[in-house]
């Protein structure tokens, strides 16, 4: 064996958090210690035969960058080590990402089962935007297997989850679910933001295809938006393969160097950020003023042996209840000195949210309601700061929501 087949075999048994430092690099002729940023949107040849070989796919390379670009082949390639997947394209946002699994796929007269607990603009493209091209969507309790199973027509062809939901953390048993599309001749896509790369694996647990927004996580440090859909091989090159091409969602190869930058450090801050976001839940859990905590690495979150069984552990996100309604809700954020009021998630600075005047504004109050999604609710994305100053700030803000009532 030579040296490069030695390295190639040493590099499918490290770990992730190598694998996130080294996987899928690609060295130019320069041998750059960083991976190089080719912000270029097309590539020469040195002939026209060449060129015709390049189209005729009888050479490896790269034509043009809404095809490939290499930058981002590198950010799929470390994306693949980390989740165990065969391929994987790199999009704009995990908007485009969640769009283009669904849409590449689905033809008019298909059905889709999604969980209903989805975020927002995921809801709106299976409730509202499939619709319009003749694909039915039914949404149901995600957590109930029977409801998937009632919800099941001879044209299903995709399942749609997220796990843990969108704000309350809400859980999907994924192998049950993806048994039960496989069963019936459909697939399943696990929207996997809200556990991270690091503490659950969809397609271990037998999913066909894994969405993230790369916004999330995957950046950490609340630059860039990008999205990633990774599956088999053989799906990618019958379904997503041309529609990626020609409708161009795809990553640019800037944000896609932001990207791999933000893998380098994912394991250590995802630890990092889990670690905080237990020991905040422990703590709400015992102050006054908060009715209900949810975390999925407690004991007492409703499907905590689910969580045993397909996390790793419980997640950088923290959702709570104040006893007070929207009235201790705004009192408690506009009591926070450290943490900032946003929308967003997975940042290294911790994030709180109201979603129900914000994310989640634009459901009915009965959707909210089926949701859990009651007007003392808060999510909480916990960051990489001190947890001491954290758990600080939130204490005073608990007793500032307490004395607004
Ligand atoms: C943020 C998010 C999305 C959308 O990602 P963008 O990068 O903002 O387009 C989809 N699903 C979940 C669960 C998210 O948190």
């Amino acid at each position: 064996m030579n040296r490069a087949e030695i390295v190639k075999g040493a590099q499918q048994r490290w770990r992730p958090a190598t694998q996130m430092v080294h996987g899928g690099t690609r060295r130019s002729g320069f041998g750059e210690t960083s991976e190089a940023i080719f912000l270029t949107q097309g590539f020469v040849y040195d002939s026209a035969e060449a060129a015709e070989a390049r189209f005729k796919g009888d050479e490896e390379g790269f034509i043009y960058s809404r095809y490939a670009n290499p930058t981002v082949d590198m950010f799929e390639k470390r994306m693949c080590l980390l989740e165990g997947a065969e391929d994987a394209r790199a999009t704009a946002s995990g908007m485009a990402a969640v769009a283009a699994s669904i849409a590449c796929q689905a033809r008019a007269g298909d059905h889709i089962v999604a969980g209903r607990a989805l975020f927002g603009s995921c809801r709106w493209v299976v409730e509202t935007l499939m619709p319009r091209y003749g694909v039915e969507c039914t949404l149901v309790d995600g957590r109930d297997i029977a409801a998937w199973k009632r919800a099941v027509r001879p044209k299903t062809k995709v399942f749609f989850l997220e796990s843990p939901t969108n704000p309350t953390l809400e859980l999907c048993d994924i192998a049950a679910i993806a048994e039960l599309a496989h069963d019936n001749g459909a697939r399943l896509i696990v929207d996997n933001v809200f556990a991270t790369p690091l503490w659950q694996q969809p397609l271990r647990l037998g999913a066909d295809i894994v969405v993230y927004s790369a916004t999330k996580h995957i950046d950490g440090q609340g630059r860039c938006l990008g999205g990633v859909v990774l599956a088999e091989k053989q799906w990618i090159d019958d379904n997503l393969h041309d529609y990626f091409r020609h409708t161009g969602p795809g990553m640019s190869p800037f944000n896609a160097w932001v990207m791999l930058k933000g893998l380098e450090s994912l394991t250590l801050r995802v630890e990092r950020q889990t670690t905080s976001a237990a020991a905040i839940a422990d703590h709400l859990a015992g102050c006054r003023g908060v009715s209900r905590v949810l975390y999925p690495g407690r004991d007492d979150h409703p499907q905590a042996d689910l969580a045993r069984a397909q996390m790793g552990a419980g997640s950088t996100l923290v959702a709570f209840e104040l006893a007070g309604g929207k009235a201790a809700a705004f009192a408690f954020e506009n009591a926070l000195q450290l943490v900032r009021i946003s929308n967003n998630l997975g940042d290294a600075k911790s994030l709180v949210t109201h979603p129900a005047t914000t994310t989640h504004k634009n459901l009915s109050a009965e959707a909210r309601a089926e949701l859990g999604i009651s007007d003392g609710l808060v999510r909480l994305s916990v960051g990489l700061e001190a947890v001491e100053d954290l758990i600080e700030d939130i204490e005073r803000a608990v007793a500032a929501a307490r004395a607004s009532q």
